[in-house]
């Protein structure tokens, strides 16, 4: 299989890349630039962030990335010696646990998420780290990966919990992998597109909005850990609305 070759690493190095560039990036450009005056009454802080804020946000997202492509050998690495639950006969557990292995990694990461993230806050060693994902009080869509190398790796835990206990294809994994980053990237995103108005306000009950993340991020940390659901901040008293006309 291609994705599992030697030389594949560089071509997985470039979809990393790639993809957070390429959604990121339309993700600014239609907000930040293009649309900008006709979506301003959507942005969650009314203030515009700093160009030095944009620049660290995008400093360190390379970084995560970087180290990210890094470590994606190991994945090959652990494959190879037999002892991930990577499968590739889709047939072998049929296309319906193909589709809701997608729905079960969304849910892995949303508890590990949570649960890590929650850490990072009440760890003061831990936050010292996480303190970086934070500078950025009014964050763009380039801070979905702004992150301390050290918060790198314990986001990039996620990957070895779903391929030692998950039955994995790699297609439902590279799924995964762009949802994961296009919401990372939404609730970065600043706007508020989850708006009464909005075609996402009737699917935003349970889910982790960009105005409660966006919350998270200018009260420096005390509430909202989700990634995309509520539920585990609903569950341990975390969770705190913002209030929005719009
Ligand atoms: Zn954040
Ligand atoms: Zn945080």
């Amino acid at each position: 299989m291609f994705f599992f070759e030697e030389n594949s690493w560089l071509a997985g190095v470039f979809i990393i890349f790639f993809r957070f560039f390429l959604i990121a990036g339309l993700a600014y450009f239609v907000f930040y630039v293009w649309l900008k005056n006709k979506f301003s009454h959507l942005k969650i802080q009314g203030k515009s962030p700093s160009t030095n804020q944009i620049k660290k946000e995008i400093y360190y997202s390379i970084l995560t990335l970087l180290f990210y492509s890094g470590t994606s050998g190991l994945v090959l690495y652990w494959y190879k010696i037999g002892i991930t639950k990577i499968y590739f006969d889709i047939n072998e557990y049929g296309i319906v646990y193909l589709i809701a292995s997608v729905f079960i990694m969304i849910l892995f990461h949303d508890t590990y998420f949570y649960w890590t993230h929650k850490l990072m806050h009440s760890n003061k060693w831990l936050y010292r780290f996480h303190k970086i994902h934070h500078s950025s009080q009014n964050p763009t869509p380039w801070a979905a990966f702004s992150f301390h190398p050290a918060e790198a790796f314990i986001s990039l835990g996620i990957i070895p919990l779903i391929i030692f206990v998950i039955p994995t294809h790699p297609i439902a994994l590279i799924i995964f992998l762009i949802i994961m980053t296009i919401y990372n990237v939404v609730i970065h995103l600043g706007y508020e597109i989850f708006s009464k108005k909005s075609i996402f306000h009737n699917i935003s009950k349970w889910k982790n909005t960009t105005r409660d993340h966006d919350l998270h991020h200018e009260i420096g940390g005390r509430f909202n850990y989700g990634l995309y659901f509520s539920i585990w901040d609903r569950m341990m008293g975390t969770y705190l609305e913002k209030r929005t006309k719009v």
